[in-house]
């Protein structure tokens, strides 16, 4: 019999109208889609000697000299079937809740293959399901497991995968030469999909694992890097921003620090970038405090000394706001116009700034979502910086690109992404790295105290005031609603206003405050009229106080460890010693570790590969926003090494030119 893998799962036996529906809802169409429909796991069901069998073991046990079956009933609707049989000569108890009919199928049965888990301490098999006779299971030794629905049982969809595997088998064809899977063994994919639903042996079966993993992903990075040449191979005079050097290298000058290797080879990369005549797509990593800020200044500069406009977009209006101070401050003496475009710019002001993009008047906006509106439009955009990245998601990048022709984008984070994840992502996109800080920076000592032992705190806190340091506070993080973070940093504020002396003057900073207050407590913090800030997590991202050296974080548990990383890289930016104090009652052993782990390390990436690890990576980026591919059999996490290893495969792959004519992307 002839067919093709696109035949509707309809033709299988026993698939009418109602069955195919509860099929399509299971996301399976077609005959292919059911091969690709994999367990998710597999009960061992070799037969096993009671000797063999440990207490809290899941088994198939094979009885027979069945006796004593009752039933007896508790309740309305539960009851409890039990009976005695001889395994291997030994008699035990096998026990099922609320499955009263087995009675029958148990009564007329010499013989019983019974899978349940068992009591030791009872003799006890508590049944989980009839295998059937005992000749029934012969030859078997997993039992496959699928993701059911109320509508169809995990048996139902394997015995049509059965029949699948029996009427489509020869037209599984492998879809790429076995070379491409190098350095992973090749069996034919026939063979590798047959065994991820029949399992026959652990090896094998993990074999077969792999290399549809491998497979997976190496399609996802071909792919990628596809898009990649495509960007590169249109030709567009728009995107090259011939900029002035002498007019750059003067802005450059008037840096009152000296940049670092890492952020003039940086610099350096983008200014070849922007020469080229495709857009760039480069996405820069560097660590809280590493100095991504100035980078993108420049390369603004850079930009404005073509005549183009750049927009630099921050997650906060608190970030925007402190990106348009040190603009302001960067750009002086410049002939470049700056711009701050929030929800909170009043609407006069925002007419203004809106005539002056369209223009060309302002060269530089700064803003946050509101940057995005279809009525912000420029005369000539030319760049799209994004600070802290993982804030938004991938198709609000592309809005920013719609506004120009061929808009150059620069992407900055701060959330160290490990490269598994990076590659993942961005694979399009060019990485760069800011792998060494500024000189003079200090390690920031970091002790984690439970909340008992708070009052030993409160005083060195004070002592470091005294000493003219200033602090941070931050609240709990509070899931249920702006209100009640609110509410928290302001009990917080009370109690040390209790607390500290008269004279600690103390400022409370939270989401509900509008952006002018906030803007004007941030500056008097900076200005050190403020000596200990109590705040929300609003103070997240990028705000530098050089003088603030204490940050004290309340019920640190709740927050994973890259936000820790974050909020704690608000201190340690001056040249005084820093001190960053975890208060925390973890209730798991993973929460202990977690305090311990942020006491050690003060290093962002290995900090972001330990969150990937324990809370994986929705948590970290957002689930919905992520912009995570979702993989059929693949783990981003376990097969974290597989994703590398098929990135550096699709890489030689094209390099060698070896798919141009094979692989139909
Ligand atoms: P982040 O990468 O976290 O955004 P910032 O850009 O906010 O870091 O930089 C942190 C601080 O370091 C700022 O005060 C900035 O002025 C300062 N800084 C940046 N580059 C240098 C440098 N090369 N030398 C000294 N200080 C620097
Ligand atoms: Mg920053």
């Amino acid at each position: 019999m002839t067919g093709s893998l696109n035949d509707s799962v309809s033709v299988l036996t026993g698939v009418g109208p109602k069955r195919e529906q509860a099929l399509n809802d299971l996301g399976i169409a077609t005959i292919k889609d059911l091969i690709l429909y994999f367990p998710f796991r597999y009960n061992d069901i070799r037969e096993r000697s009671l000797a063999t069998v440990n207490d809290g073991d899941k088994v198939l046990l094979k009885g027979s000299r069945i006796s004593d079956v009752t039933v007896s009933y508790f309740g309305r609707r539960k009851n409890r079937l039990a009976f005695r049989m001889l395994v291997n000569d030994e008699p035990i108890q096998v026990v099922f809740f609320n499955q009263p009919y087995l009675k029958d199928k148990i009564n007329q049965q010499g013989e019983l293959a019974i899978y349940g888990r068992w009591e030791a301490a009872k003799q006890t098999l508590l049944g989980i399901r009839v295998v059937g006779g005992a000749s029934d299971t012969g030859g078997q030794d997993f039992e496959a497991i699928y993701p059911a629905s109320n509508a169809i049982k995990s048996q139902t969809i394997k015995n049509l995968v059965i029949e699948c595997f029996k009427r489509y088998k020869d037209c599984i064809k492998d879809p790429i030469p076995s070379y491409y899977l190098r350095p992973y063994d090749f069996m034919p994919f026939k063979k590798a999909y047959f065994e991820m639903h029949f399992k026959t042996d652990d090896k094998v079966a993990e074999k077969a694992r792999k290399q549809l993993v491998f497979y997976e992903f190496l399609t996802y990075q071909l792919k990628l890097l596809h898009l990649k040449f495509e960007r590169e191979k249109a030709h567009n005079e728009a995107a090259v921003v011939a900029y002035d050097l002498s007019r750059l290298k003067d802005i450059i000058s008037h840096i009152p620090f000296e940049l670092t290797d890492g952020q003039k080879q940086i610099i350096n990369s983008i200014c070849r970038d922007l020469l080229a005549p495709y857009p760039m797509n480069r996405l820069l990593q560097g660590d809280v405090g590493s100095g991504k800020t100035v980078v993108a200044f420049v390369v603004m500069g850079a930009v404005f000394t073509s005549s183009g406009q750049a927009v630099l977009m921050a997650p906060t209006e608190l970030l925007a706001e402190q990106h348009y101070q040190s603009a302001l401050r960067f750009f002086e003496g410049t002939p470049y116009n700056i711009a701050l475009l929030t929800g909170s710019t009043k609407p006069k002001d925002r007419r203004q700034i809106l005539l002056g993009l369209k223009t060309g008047e302002i060269s530089g906006l700064i803003g946050t979502h509101a940057v995005f509106q279809d009525e912000v439009v420029f005369d000539r955009l030319q760049l799209a910086i994004i600070d802290e990245q993982h804030r938004f998601g991938v198709k609000q990048r592309q809005q920013l690109i719609d506004k120009g022709e061929a808009v150059n984008t620069l992407v900055m984070t701060a959330t160290p992404i490990p490269r598994t994840l990076a590659i993942t992502l961005y694979g399009d996109l060019d990485v760069s790295q800011l792998k060494e800080m500024p000189a003079g920076r200090q390690k920031i000592t970091t002790r984690w105290v439970r909340a008992k032992q708070l009052d030993r705190v409160y005083p060195f806190i004070l002592r470091e005031i005294e000493n003219g340091r200033q602090a941070y506070v931050i609240s709990p993080l509070i899931e249920e609603s702006e209100n009640s973070d609110r509410e928290n940093a302001t009990a917080i504020f009370n109690s040390l206003k209790t607390l500290f002396p008269s004279h600690i003057r103390l400022g409370l900073l939270h989401g509900r405050l509008d952006a002018l207050t906030r803007q004007e407590i941030m500056a008097q913090f900076k200005n050190h009229e403020i000596d200990v800030l109590v705040s929300t997590t609003v103070i997240e991202v990028g705000v530098d106080v050089p003088n603030a050296t204490i940050m004290l974080i309340y019920n640190a548990d709740q927050f994973g460890l890259s936000q820790l990383h974050q909020l704690r890289g608000r201190v340690g930016r001056g040249k005084h010693k820093s001190y960053c104090i975890l208060s925390a009652d973890p209730k798991t052993e993973t929460g202990k570790e977690r305090m311990q782990i942020m006491c050690h390390s003060q290093d962002g990436f290995y900090l972001s590969q330990r969150d990937l690890e324990m809370r994986g990576p929705g948590e970290i980026f957002g689930e919905r926003q992520s912009g995570l591919p979702e993989f059929k059999i693949g783990d981003l996490i376990n097969d974290a090494d597989m994703m590398i290893a098929a990135a550096d495969r699709a890489h030689d792959l094209i390099m060698t030119n070896q798919i141009e004519k094979e692989l139909d992307l």
